[in-house]
This record gives structure tokens, C-alpha cells and sequence, in this order.
């Protein structure tokens, strides 16, 4: 019997289940206001004490900010105004509920990264209650090799695990970007997300997890488990055999760059050889800050991007806010629709001053680091906002300066938006997005999100051949450039640069050295002749192999 959800870190491990289950508090829970303040108070201390223990670098800061939300005033003040007498109240899960959730609620209208904190504030409504009901929650303590098996991982389930003994993760919910995928690819361990029915199976069955594939093995034979351990002994060895700048097996270069939000991530991408930032997403600064950053600490931040990089490429990628990545002090007014509303570049019309006073910062910080800086605006739609773009960032002495193609007008003008800029950047997430017309958000759309759609391969064939009549580069900096098989069929179209999680470089950069540019050419050729994604997924594989 097999099981399947998402794989979110690779890797094959055997073991007995063991599975995490959670408290459900559903007796009434008799409490004074004063007592709930003290476990709110215990709970918070709990956390900081779990976060500075905690040997996961993701968990610790998961842990801290879950201590920062259980200490803001604004909690015990919504708390404060439903348990208004120093009484006995009968039962107060209804008074914290209601607490919760008017706060959870403008955390979810927020959107994106804000609406994912809702769960940690979920976790702790959960822990609070459990220490006022004198309900110790489950402990994780594994003392033999185990696969660890949950409906949902909290962050300090996972920060708590026992390394020695957890061997895998398989969750029933979550997604790629669940707080479960972020810590075991931290972690190096096998994970799996969004596995339905896992939680059927009863401890200490013994499964096998190919976090690679997404595949649950129950009660796996001998050759089974030998054949998928040989198959990611080899893929490994494949990526640790190629080392140094990308090329195809006919030494076609393909530049191998890293996306960063922060000099953590660049320092990772140094480590793997990329041979620069292809993304520096910048608006990652700027997510949780109620004010606008200055000029100089802004100049501080990407100077500590540029000096783990030195000497390499740094394409910094103007302030993204809006849509899912809203800004506090930015996107204050709420939009129907806002992955088509003001972010990205559009800004401007709304916050002028704090583009040009980023591109200053940007500016003062590549004089001060031996760095090859280059800029580029994200959302760019039409040539005029390249030009403008372009002007004042040259303006500046920032001399390569270029733009995201993520929208279908910008794919079909390329030829026109290119001839304002260096170079164009495909951000494949959105243009896929807004190709297909579905949010790349919303999981209920999955299957009409992949990039390996026709018409998303056939909009990116049209930017590359825009760029490649005015001799421009142009590469591909969204999650599709990750994928070996799609990373080989986007050189195929004309791109000549491809930049990912740090996480991904080494497997890209060992399977695009085991094909050559005429193959290439030619599964690109292919994928743009099928009416599906699945099709031109199969086609790919087949042609350029596994
Ligand atoms: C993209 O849209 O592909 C991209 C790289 O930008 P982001 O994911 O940050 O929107
Ligand atoms: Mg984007």
C-alpha cells in the first residue's frame, strides 16, 4: 500500500511510525482573568525558553516571534476586554476564543506571509488553554529511530525533535511552504506535506518516505527500499560530482545564480558555488516593519547581501509590496483584487518617494562592497515603466539596470520593454499566475499553477525571442528554474541564466552537465507543440530523462 502528498525535502528513510496527536480540550475550563494572564504568561516564557534551546536556526526564530505574539499587549488587551471582572468565569474558551480571533483576523486580511502567522497564533490559543486546564501537552520525545507522523507539526514540535532518532516527517496538512517543509529541509531530513490518510496508520508501522517523490511505502519489501536508496544515491552523486560555473555537457554556459531575502541565505548560496544572486527579494526587510526603513539601515542590509557575495553578481530586486506581500506602512488601503492592484513597480503611483529613496540606498551600498550590482523593478508591465525605471536608477550610477518579466504584456512587448533596459529577469510564479489566471496562493488551483502549462511555456518562448532579437539576457529567477528537467527545457527557449533556492543549485547544475543544447532545443520544441502541462511534463522526462 502507498500513500501520496507533497514531497518538500528529499531523501529516503525507513522506519517504525510514530505518531504526534494533540490534546482536545473539551471540558469547560473554569478561570479567573487573573489566572488566564499568568498562563498567557507561562506560555510566553515557555516559548523563549523552547527558542533558546531550540539547535534549528528556522525554529528558533519561528519560536521566538510565537514568545513575541504571546507577549504583545495587544493580545492581553483583547483578552482583558472580554474577562472584564476579577470573577471565576465558568468556562473561558468562549472569551479566548473571541480574543483569538479578532486578532486572527486582521492577521489573515493582512494576506500572505501575515495571514500564515494565523496558525502560530492557533498554536498558541491551544497551549494557553492546555496550561490553564492543567493538560500538559504531548511532549515529542522519541527514544528509537522513528518516522514522525502528524495531522499538523508545530514549530516547537519540530524544534523539540530529537535528531538523533527522527528520521522523516510525513504531515496530512500543510503545503510547500508550511513551517514543517521549512524546518525538515533545514534539518536535511525526508518530508513529505499534505499526505492524506497518514494518519491511519497505527504506531509503529513501518513505512518507507521518498521526500523526492511524495510517496508513503507501507510495510516496504527489501528491493523496494534498495531500488529507491539507489536511485537518490546516484541523483546525490550526480549533483556533488559537477562543481563550478553552469554548463550543459557541450560546455554551453548557463549562469547559476541563488535567490536571497537576507545575508543568511546569501552566505548558503556562496557555500554552494552559485555564481551570484539572481533575486535579492528585498521586500523581506521591509514585511514586518510598521515604519519605512532608512536610508541607512537600509544601506546596512544589502551591504551585508553584497559582502557575502563579493565579488560575484547581486541582482537586487526593487521593493515588491502588495499582493502577497503586503507592507504595513505601504499597502494600508484594502483592494478587492490585489494581485492586480498596486505593488510591485506600481508603487510609484501611490509611494513614489520610497522607491527612489531605496535606489539611493541601493546606490550608497554598492560603493562601499566590491560588487557587481545590478537592479531590476518587479512587476513591470509596459516600456514606458521600464524607461522610467531605467532613468532613475541609471540616474543614480547603477549602470545594469533591468526589469521582472511576470506579466503576460511584458512577455508580448519584450522586444519593445527590453530595448529600455540590460537585461529582463522571468518571474515565473507570477507570470504563471497571471498567464493562467489562477492565484498562485490558492491550493484548490494547483493544478493550474504549473509552469509546465503550453501556454505559460509559450508566453516565456515569446519573451525569450524579444530579448534575443536585441542581443539582451534574460533569465528565469521564479521556483520553475529549481526543476532540473524544466531548468534544461527553459535553456531550450532561449534563456541563459536560472536562479533558485540555494537548496537546489547543486542538482541543477549536476543534470544540465549531463545534456547538451541541441537536446535542449529540441524538448523545447516539443513541450510547445502539447495542449497540457501534463503532456509537456511527460515529454521532458522522457527526452531529457530523469
Ligand atoms: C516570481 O514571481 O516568479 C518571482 C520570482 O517573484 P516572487 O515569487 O517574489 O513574486
Ligand atoms: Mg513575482
Amino acid at each position: 500500500m502507498s500513500l501520496s502528498g507533497i514531497g518538500v525535502s528529499p531523501g529516503i528513510a525507513v522506519g517504525p511510525v510514530r505518531r504526534v496527536t494533540r490534546v482536545r480540550l473539551s471540558e469547560p475550563i473554569p478561570a479567573s482573568p487573573r489566572a488566564v494572564f499568568k498562563a498567557l504568561d507561562v506560555v510566553a516564557a515557555d516559548l523563549e525558553r523552547r527558542a533558546e534551546s531550540a539547535d534549528i536556526d528556522v525554529a528558533r526564530d519561528v519560536l521566538s516571534a510565537q514568545a513575541m505574539i504571546a507577549r504583545d499587549p495587544a493580545l492581553v488587551e483583547a483578552i482583558g476586554a472580554r474577562l472584564l471582572d476579577d470573577i471565576e468565569y465558568p468556562d473561558v474558551r468562549p472569551d479566548i476564543a473571541d480574543a483569538f480571533a479578532g486578532f486572527k483576523e486582521a492577521l489573515a486580511s493582512l494576506g500572505g506571509y501575515f495571514a500564515e502567522r494565523v496558525a502560530d497564533l492557533d498554536e498558541i490559543g491551544d497551549r494557553l488553554l492546555a496550561v490553564l486546564s492543567g493538560k500538559a501537552e504531548e511532549e515529542l520525545t522519541l527514544d528509537a529511530p522513528s518516522i514522525v507522523v502528524a495531522e499538523d507539526l508545530t514549530p516547537a514540535d519540530t524544534a523539540a525533535l530529537d535528531l538523533n532518532f527522527a528520521r522523516a516527517l510525513v504531515v496530512g496538512e500543510g503545503g510547500p511552504t508550511s513551517h514543517t517543509a521549512i524546518v525538515a529541509r533545514g534539518l536535511g531530513i525526508p518530508a513529505i506535506v499534505g499526505c492524506d490518510g497518514i494518519m491511519d496508520l497505527a504506531d509503529g508501522t513501518v513505512i518507507m518516505v521518498d521526500g523526492r517523490e511524495g510517496t508513503v511505502i507501507v510495510d516496504p519489501t527489501e528491493g523496494e527500499v534498495q531500488a529507491r536508496e539507489t536511485r537518490e544515491a546516484s541523483l546525490r552523486a550526480r549533483a556533488a560530482s559537477v562543481v563550478g560555473p553552469g554548463r550543459l555537457a557541450d560546455r554551453t554556459p548557463v549562469t547559476l545564480l541563488a535567490n536571497a531575502g537576507n545575508a543568511q541565505d546569501a552566505v548558503a548560496a556562496a557555500a554552494v558555488g552559485a555564481e551570484g544572486i539572481g533575486l535579492f527579494r528585498t521586500e523581506l526587510l521591509f514585511l514586518d516593519r510598521r515604519d519605512e526603513p532608512t536610508v541607512d539601515e537600509q544601506v546596512e542590509l544589502y551591504r551585508s547581501v553584497f559582502e557575502a557575495m563579493a565579488g560575484r553578481r547581486v541582482v537586487v530586486r526593487t521593493l515588491d509590496a502588495g499582493s502577497d506581500k503586503p507592507v504595513p506602512f505601504i499597502n494600508a488601503i484594502h483592494e478587492e483584487n490585489p494581485a492586480l492592484g498596486v505593488r510591485g513597480w506600481r508603487l510609484t503611483r501611490t509611494a513614489d518617494g520610497v522607491l527612489n529613496r531605496q535606489l539611493d540606498a541601493i546606490a550608497l551600498a554598492s560603493r562601499e562592497v566590491n560588487v557587481d550590482v545590478w537592479v531590476m523593478a518587479p512587476m513591470i508591465d509596459i516600456p514606458s515603466e521600464a524607461a522610467e525605471f531605467a532613468h532613475r536608477a541609471r540616474e543614480r550610477g547603477l549602470r545594469r539596470v533591468g526589469v521582472m518579466v511576470e506579466t503576460p504584456a511584458a512577455a508580448i512587448l519584450a522586444d519593445k520593454v527590453l530595448a529600455e533596459v540590460d537585461f529582463a529577469s522571468l518571474g515565473t510564479n507570477d507570470l504563471t499566475q497571471y498567464v493562467m489566471a489562477a492565484d498562485r496562493l490558492d491550493s484548490r488551483l494547483s493544478d493550474l499553477t504549473s509552469s509546465w502549462h503550453p501556454a505559460v511555456l509559450r508566453t516565456i518562448k515569446m519573451a525569450a525571442s524579444g530579448a534575443e532579437g536585441l542581443g539582451r539576457p534574460i533569465g528565469v529567477c521564479g521556483e520553475a528554474a529549481a526543476n532540473p528537467q524544466m531548468a534544461a527545457v527553459l535553456v531550450g527557449l532561449g534563456v541563459s541564466s536560472l536562479s533558485m533556492a540555494p537548496s537546489a543549485l547543486s542538482e541543477v547544475r549536476g543534470y544540465l552537465a549531463q545534456v547538451d543544447l541541441a537536446t535542449c532545443i529540441r524538448a523545447a520544441e516539443q513541450v510547445l507543440a502539447v495542449s497540457s502541462a501534463d503532456e509537456a511534463e511527460g515529454i521532458a522526462y522522457d527526452l531529457l530523462g530523469s
